[in-house]
C-alpha cells in the first residue's frame, strides 16, 4: 500500500481502507530493514511516529484530516525537528537536539504528516553525492555501487526506495533537485522566500531553499501547498496569497496548459558536457511536450556559463560566516583536550568539521578577506545579477525553460570525491535557479542503459510554481517514467 502516491494514500485514509498506524507501521519497517543496504537515514523515531499515526487516525475519524492528514514523511537532517537529533550529516553536531521545529517541519505537522525520522545527507549540505555525511554514504537503490546525488540524498532515496512517499530536502546549488533526478523521483525547488528558512540550518542563505520530494508532481504540489507561507521570523519569506496547486492541477485551464506553451531550450543547456543518454532522454521528453501542444524556441542564456564559479565565490562565502557559530561554545560537538580557548576553538573546528566543510569555509574566508573582497566577492554577486538578467529577458520570449537536470545519470561512489571540480560540476543546470531565486522542477524522463534514472528539468519564472507543476503533470499523464520502481524486492511485492 506505502507505494502508493500521496494522492492515493490521503485516499485509502479516508477512505479508512487503511490506517495510518498501519501504513507508519509498514513504512518503519521498510526503513529499519533497508538501512544496511541505503544508509537514507541519520534518525529513526519510531515511538514519535506512531503516536502522531495514531492521532492522526483520531482525526481521520473524526472526520478532520486533510489531503496529508496521516501520511508518513521524513525531512532532511538539516531542518530542526524539536525533541530529535538534527545533525547536519556532520560530527560537529552529532548529538544536538533540536529545541524547536523548523518553518517547514512545523507545516507539514500541523498538516497532519507523519514524521518517521531524519535523512542523512552531505555534511552542512555541501556536495552533490551525499559521501561527506559523517554517517557514511548513502546508496542508489537502482544499484547501490552508485551515488544517490546530494546533498540531499537520503531524502530522495526514502522516496524512490519506496520507504515513504514523501520527504523534505533543501537546495542551494541542486541539492533537491539533483539527487531527484539521480533517484528517479520528483524534486521542486520554489521561489525564494516562498518556504520560510526559519530552523534550517543556514549554508547560504541567499541559496538556501527548502522544498519537497514527491513521486509526481501532484504529490509535489500537496506537499507545496503545506509548506509555503508567509513566516515573519524570516526576514526573506514572502507574503503572498497561499495557492492551492494540487486544486490548480485540476483544473480545465491545468489540462490546456501546453497548448501554445512556449518552452524556452538554451543552447546553454543543450550542448556540450552533456552526458549522449542523458541528451536522448531529454529530447523525446521535449518532444512529447511539442506532441502535447508546446512550440518550442532555441534561447541564449550567455551569462550562465559563469553560474559555477560565482556559485563557488558565493555560496562558501555565506557557509564561512554562517558556520562561525560552531565554536564549541554554543553547539555540538567540543574537542576534549585542549590549552586555552583559541587551542579549543581550533581543535573544536579541526574536529568537528570533515574535509569538503573546511575547504568551503577556507575558501570562503579568502574571498571576504580585505583586499579580495573586491576581486571575488563583489565581482560575484555582479555576475549573478548578469545571470538574473539573463532569465529575465528570456522569459519574455518564452515561459517556461527545458533541459536536462544533471549533465549524467548517477556516478559510482567514490568516482568524484578526489576532485571536487569534477563533483561540482554535477551542479551545472540547477545552480542558476539557486542564483535567480526562481522555482524548477526535476521529473524522471527516462533510464540509462545501465537501469539508471535521468531527470527533466523545467524551470519557471519567480512564482510560476503552478505552471511548472501544470507542465510536469501534463507530462506524467502522458508517460509512465515516474512509474518505474527501483530493483528492492518490497516495492515490487506490495500492492
Ligand atoms: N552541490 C552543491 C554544493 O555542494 C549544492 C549543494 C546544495 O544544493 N545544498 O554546494
Amino acid at each position: 500500500m506505502i507505494d502508493g502516491t500521496i494522492a492515493e494514500l490521503a485516499q485509502a485514509l479516508h477512505a479508512r481502507r487503511i490506517s495510518s498506524e498501519e501504513l507508519t507501521s509498514e513504512a518503519l519497517a521498510r526503513i529499519e530493514r533497508a538501512q544496511s543496504r541505503f544508509n537514507a537515514f541519520i534518525t529513526i523515531d519510531r515511538d514519535g511516529a506512531l503516536a502522531a499515526a495514531r492521532a492522526a487516525d483520531a482525526a481521520l475519524r473524526k472526520g478532520d484530516g486533510g489531503p496529508l492528514t496521516g501520511i508518513p514523511l521524513a525531512h532532511k537532517d538539516v531542518l530542526m525537528t524539536a525533541g530529535l537529533n538534527t545533525t547536519c550529516g556532520s560530527r560537529m553536531l552529532a548529538d544536538f537536539v533540536a529545541p524547536y521545529d523548523a518553518f517547514v517541519v512545523e507545516q507539514l505537522r500541523k498538516a497532519g504528516t507523519v514524521l518517521v525520522g531524519k535523512t542523512n545527507m552531505d555534511e552542512f549540505a555541501m556536495g552533490s553525492s551525499s559521501e561527506t555525511s559523517w554517517f557514511g554514504p548513502v546508496r542508489n537503490p537502482w544499484d547501490p555501487a552508485y551515488v544517490p546525488g546530494g546533498s540531499s540524498g537520503g531524502s530522495a532515496v526514502a522516496v524512490a526506495a519506496r520507504l515513504v512517499p514523501a520527504a523534505t530536502g533543501t537546495d542551494t546549488g541542486g541539492s533537491i533537485r539533483q539527487p531527484a533526478a539521480l533517484t528517479g523521483i520528483c524534486g521542486l525547488k520554489p521561489t525564494y522566500g516562498a518556504c520560510s528558512r526559519y530552523g534550517l540550518v543556514a549554508f547560504a542563505s541567499s541559496l538556501d531553499h527548502p522544498g519537497p520530494f514527491g513521486r509526481t508532481a501532484e504529490d509535489c504540489a500537496l506537499l507545496l501547498r503545506a509548506m509555503a507561507g508567509h513566516d515573519p521570523r524570516d526576514s526573506t519569506s514572502i507574503d503572498r496569497p497561499p495557492e492551492d496547486y494540487a486544486q490548480l492541477l485540476r483544473e480545465p485551464r491545468a489540462a490546456k496548459v501546453l497548448e501554445g506553451l512556449r518552452i524556452g531550450l538554451p543552447k546553454e543547456f543543450h550542448g556540450e558536457g552533456v552526458d549522449a543518454e542523458v541528451a536522448a532522454a531529454v529530447e523525446a521528453a521535449i518532444a512529447e511536450l511539442q506532441k502535447l501542444g508546446a512550440t518550442l524556441k532555441t534561447i541564449s542564456l550567455p551569462a550562465v556559463k559563469y553560474s559555477v564559479p560565482v556559485y563557488y565565490v558565493i555560496a562558501p562565502a555565506e557557509a564561512s560566516s554562517n558556520l562561525s557559530r560552531f565554536d564549541g561554545v554554543r553547539y555540538g560537538h567540543r574537542a576534549n583536550d585542549f590549552k586555552d580557548l583559541l587551542d579549543m576553538y581550533k581543535k573544536t573546528r579541526a574536529e568537528g568539521f570533515g574535509a569538503e566543510v573546511k575547504r568551503r569555509i577556507l575558501t570562503g574566508t579568502y574571498v571576504l578577506s580585505h583586499g579580495y573582497y573586491d576581486a571575488y566577492y563583489l565581482k560575484a554577486q555582479q555576475v549573478r545579477r548578469l545571470i538574473a538578467d539573463d532569465f529575465r529577458r528570456a522569459y519574455g520570449e518564452c515561459d517556461v525553460i527545458v533541459g536536462p537536470t544533471a549533465p549524467s545519470a548517477a556516478f559510482k561512489i567514490g568516482a568524484k570525491t578526489d576532485d571536487p571540480v569534477q563533483m561540482y560540476l554535477n551542479d551545472i543546470f540547477t545552480i542558476a535557479a539557486d542564483l535567480t531565486g526562481a522555482p524548477a522542477i526535476s521529473i524522471p524522463c527516462g533510464v540509462t542503459r545501465d537501469g539508471l534514472p535521468i531527470g527533466l528539468q523545467i524551470q519557471g519564472n519567480h512564482f510560476d510554481e503552478a505552471r511548472i507543476l501544470d507542465v510536469a503533470h501534463r507530462y506524467q499523464q502522458a508517460t509512465d517514467w515516474h512509474q518505474r520502481v527501483p530493483p528492492i524486492e518490497h516495492a515490487s511485492k506490495s500492492s
